[in-house]
């Protein structure tokens, strides 16, 4: 009985996100097959700008400081990706690679540190009673996620960037320029 619940739930999630309304978007993560143009300075947009721009999940992570719920779709396709750059869904900045990519089994896509430091933000978080910090994009000042530091992980920096997968897009080394 769980298991048939679980297998239509997880249907149902299914078709409910594999196409929205316009159809463009059949993945958690967007995928891009062409390398983006990057920003050349900071993005600002107005809030029907960004909602006209972003899918409910982009918009409610990157403008609402959203978190998607652990283990989800995004985080599935994160594991399942070969090489590639991360970027900013909302403005495509270049922020992480696979590179600074690792399994911290947390849950949600997790890097080492960003592939351009100078696109990565960072500021105190004192929301839902905890301290922590919290990780933006620098051009658009979108929510991507958390850091947490000295976890003691076999990484280079001992950080983990706990990031969003909905609010990033993935850029497979193969796309075209
Ligand atoms: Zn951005």
């Amino acid at each position: 009985m769980t298991r048939t619940l679980t297998t239509i739930s997880a249907l149902a999630a299914f078709a409910l996100v594999s196409c929205d309304a316009s159809g463009r978007k059949s993945t958690a993560m967007d995928v891009s097959p062409q390398k983006p143009t990057e920003p050349t300075g900071k993005v600002i947009k107005n809030d029907d700008e960004w909602r006209q721009l972003l899918s409910a999940e982009q918009y409610h992570i990157l403008r609402e400081a959203g978190t998607e719920r652990p283990n989800g779709r995004a985080y599935k396709e994160f594991k399942q990706q070969g090489a590639g750059s991360y970027h900013c869904a909302g403005c495509n900045a270049l922020l992480f690679s696979s590179k600074e990519k690792f399994d911290s089994d947390c849950g949600w896509p997790s890097f080492y540190d960003p592939a351009k430091a100078e696109n990565v933000d960072i500021r105190e978080d004192i929301s839902l009673g905890m301290t922590r910090v919290e990780v933006l994009c620098a051009r658009c000042g979108g929510h991507l996620g958390h850091v947490f530091e000295g976890e003691g992980f076999n990484t280079p920096t001992d950080k983990r960037y706990c990031i969003n997968g909905g609010g990033l897009r993935f850029v497979p080394d193969e796309a075209k320029p």
